[in-house]
């Protein structure tokens, strides 16, 4: 590092380089405008750090400060950051923001591993483009030396972060929040909810958001939310009629055999020592009447209107009332 004399209008700002943290939530914003305006002495204290490359002097770190800076800051009274100059490369620097730089920041341990795994993709991409490109588990092993971890922890984070960007494409948002640590989701759920649709993890994002687990849409909605106004009739009543025809043979089977067995074992109405539960046999039908009754469809799913989802089990009609 080495300081220079270098303004904020001497800096360019660098697409590649300023997506590589993930943006601030606004409650971290707030935090960091407070600990510049109210800590200990009135001033940006970490200093911006460029490389140069082509006579320009790309920012690598501290787009939250810069942007605070010209947002705020130097309306406010807050003099200008101090800016160094790091002796890198363009890939040096990503390497180094991800791999390296993790125990300088507070960063938490999600978006830690996040950069981890990260870095180990582009890395293996560039090293694709070379003649002799390194294997995965030679890159893997110089990240785990670099940043502390073993070299499984990396080949997990590299799956992972895999997983985010996935979800990323769909819902940015929730994707910074998981980074950030802000919404929890394990290894294993992060990579199930990758493999679903952009619908899917659309949704899914939506469970997430609600304080739910990714999988879980919430309880079934039940007859009485069905729309008042009868759409799809005719499908309703097929299906209507496919679970009567079931609910009568079953029903009709059983009350057969119950009759039989029931003058089987007490042939002259005499029950015996060892008796059958008639009673209770008898009560189960009913009760399995009763279920199949309320299979019967109330109306068509006012979430997906018939088209399957997951909270109406994929079948687009809702059960009646238990
Ligand atoms: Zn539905």
């Amino acid at each position: 590092m080495k300081t220079t004399d270098l303004t904020m209008a001497d800096l360019v700002w660098d697409e590649e380089f300023s997506q590589v943290n993930r943006p601030h939530t606004p409650s971290e914003a707030e935090e960091l405008q407070k600990s510049i305006e109210f800590g200990k002495v009135q001033k940006i204290t970490d200093p911006i750090l460029v490389i140069k490359e082509n006579g320009n002097y790309p920012v690598i770190d501290g787009y939250h400060r810069m942007q605070y800076w010209t947002n705020r800051g130097h309306s406010v009274g807050i003099p200008e950051p101090r800016v160094e100059l790091m002796g890198m490369t363009r890939r040096e620097a990503v390497w180094w923001m991800r791999v390296r730089q993790g125990g300088r920041r507070n960063n938490d341990a999600e978006e830690l591993s996040y950069q981890r795994g990260k870095a180990l993709r582009e890395e293996v991409a560039l090293e694709r483009q070379m003649e002799s490109p390194r294997s995965v588990g030679e890159i893997a092993q110089q990240i785990a030396e670099e940043a502390g971890v073993s070299e499984r922890t990396v080949l997990r984070d590299r799956q992972k972060s895999e997983a985010i960007d996935k979800i990323g494409e769909v819902d940015a948002e929730m994707a910074n929040r998981i980074r950030g640590g802000e919404t929890s989701v394990s290894f294993d759920d992060a990579v199930q909810m990758s493999h679903g649709s952009p619908q899917q993890i659309n949704d899914q994002c939506e469970n997430l958001r609600d304080g739910r687990r990714w999988n879980d849409y919430g309880p079934e909605p039940s007859g009485e939310d069905a729309p008042e106004e009868v759409q799809h009739e005719k499908e309703l009543r097929l299906i209507r009629n496919d679970i009567a025809t079931v609910q009568k043979r079953i029903i009709v089977d059983l009350r057969t055999y119950l009759i039989k067995l029931s003058q089987k074992i007490h042939p002259n109405g005499q029950p015996r020592k060892f008796g059958f539960p008639m009673k209770e046999f008898d009560q189960a039908i009913t009760t399995i009447d009763g279920r199949l009754e309320a299979w019967k469809p109330a109306g068509v799913c006012p979430d997906c209107e018939w088209q399957g989802c997951p909270r109406c089990q994929k079948r687009g009609w809702l059960k009646g009332l238990q």
